[in-house]
């Protein structure tokens, strides 16, 4: 890119909200669990095997000026694997079906999205992501996937939905797991693909 190009780009594309303290190793792993280095990624706030990363928190404005509402990114490629089979096996209509008949259930769920919110609110203010939080929140059951991120980060107690999702793959014997999350000894080899 040349110089005119740079500083044409700064004056339409809004600052990053940035801070990249992802180690090195992590963001090496994280190119070994979703095939790609996430942009704007920004810390670690979960692990699974190994202190592999389990979610990686990303800026809420990625480093183009791209406003990023997901948060937290589920990056753990087996628990990955086992909520996709939760979806598949209708466990997200059962909890949507649930928001609409337990008023307790529907106000945590709720409350879940306010603290989501406020986290990013904290690492920077986005406006076109103002009131956007993820995974469906807070009245609809659209991804197990971001939801448990949220679990994951935040801990028990705080996103309904995600403890029950990750409970069940707890259940199943999936989470916690241990090892490495993916085998990079072969990438690493090279010449044994
Ligand atoms: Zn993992």
């Amino acid at each position: 890119m040349t110089g005119f190009g740079t500083a044409w780009m700064q004056q339409i594309v809004p600052e990053p909200v940035t801070s990249a303290t992802v180690a090195e190793l992590d963001l090496e792993r994280l190119r070994a669990q979703l095939g790609r280095v996430p942009r704007g990624a920004r810390a670690i706030p979960a692990r699974c095997g190994d202190r592999w990363p389990a979610v990686v928190e990303t800026d809420p404005r990625l480093p183009d000026g791209t406003p990023f509402p997901t948060f937290y990114y589920l990056s753990c490629r087996r628990l990955n694997a086992a909520l996709s089979t939760l979806e598949s096996e209708g466990l997200m209509r059962q909890l949507a079906q649930r928001l609409t008949t337990d008023e307790q259930f529907a106000a945590e769920y709720a409350a879940a999205h306010q603290s989501y919110l406020s986290a990013r609110e904290a690492v920077g203010h986005v406006e076109e992501i103002d009131d956007y939080s993820a995974g469906g929140m807070p009245t609809r059951v659209k991804c197990l996937h971001a939801l448990v991120a949220h679990s994951l980060a935040a801990g028990p107690g705080v996103n309904p939905v995600g403890d029950i999702a990750l409970a069940e793959v707890t259940r199943r014997g999936v989470w916690p797991h241990s090892g490495q999350c993916v085998d990079v000894d072969t990438d690493n080899a090279g010449a044994n693909g």
